[in-house]
């Protein structure tokens, strides 16, 4: 039984509005109660972050974090957010790297580790995402993926960055797909990204790393995902729109 505490984190994407957001919060605090043995975090888009914040209030034990920054500190970068302005709004997380931003808006790992240097000197936690395409799985790539995704997105970090560092694999054939990786095929990706992570650093660093699955993530096969060995909590996308959905997969995060 390893000691990391599980974390679930809710990836809203370019989705709800303030009054949704507020409207989320309220109907999540009651589906949930108090709990406190799972690292909850709540990603909403940048314009409703505040909002977010300000509805959970009191509940400490839910933090809120952001889907992306730019890696400098401030100055000419129209359209862009940095990590000073994400902590002003006292955002705790950022994700870094997840697959829409690297298909889409052309991301490379090269980007990715900057942005995850900057989090760092910031003091904001990033959950950096990797993993394969269909073609790479189906290619027999996939330990060649993950080994240059983890490599490249973390060069230069020392040991209490890294463990500051939280890990999502993400195979992008399950992303919002409503196909899932099997446990199975989940454990052993999560068992090769700490086994390098292991070769990165030492065993001791390796073992307090979490490294959450994200890949269509919903109330009826988390439990069974959670409950393996190396997987240390969900990224949740869609069903994380939901309050009570999202709400009953943090419970099974709890109760593997
Ligand atoms: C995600 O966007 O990180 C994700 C895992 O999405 P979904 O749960 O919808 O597959």
């Amino acid at each position: 039984m390893n000691m990391r505490k599980k974390i679930v984190a809710a990836n809203w994407k370019m989705n709800m509005t303030v009054g949704e957001s507020a409207e989320w919060v309220r109907d999540f605090l009651l589906e949930l109660g108090d709990i406190r043995d799972v690292d909850v975090v709540v990603v909403p888009p940048f314009t409703a972050i505040a909002k977010v914040t300000e509805s959970l209030g009191s509940a400490q034990n839910i933090k809120v974090g952001a889907q992306n920054m730019h890696w400098e500190r401030s100055g000419a970068f129209t359209g862009e957010i940095s990590a000073a302005l994400l902590r002003d709004l006292f955002v705790r997380y950022v994700v870094l790297g997840h697959s829409e931003r690297r298909q889409l808006f052309g991301e490379t790992d090269e980007i990715v580790n900057k942005k995850v240097k900057a989090a760092h000197e910031a003091t904001l936690k990033p959950i950096v995402c990797i993993g394969e395409t269909l073609e790479q799985r189906d290619g027999g790539k996939v330990e060649k993926v993950l080994s240059t995704q983890l490599r490249g997105s973390l060069v230069d970090l020392d040991a209490k960055q890294l463990q500051e560092t939280t890990i999502a694999y993400e195979p992008v054939w399950a992303i919002g797909t409503g196909r899932n990786a099997t446990p199975a095929q989940a454990q052993e990706a999560h068992a090769f990204i700490r086994q390098t992570l292991r070769e990165m650093s030492d065993e001791s660093v390796a073992e307090k790393i979490r490294i959450q699955y994200g890949g269509s993530v919903k109330p009826n096969n988390a439990r069974e995902l959670m409950s393996q060995p190396d997987i240390d909590g969900a990224l949740v996308g869609g069903a994380s729109l939901e309050a009570r959905s999202f709400a009953e997969i943090v419970k099974a995060a709890r109760e593997e």
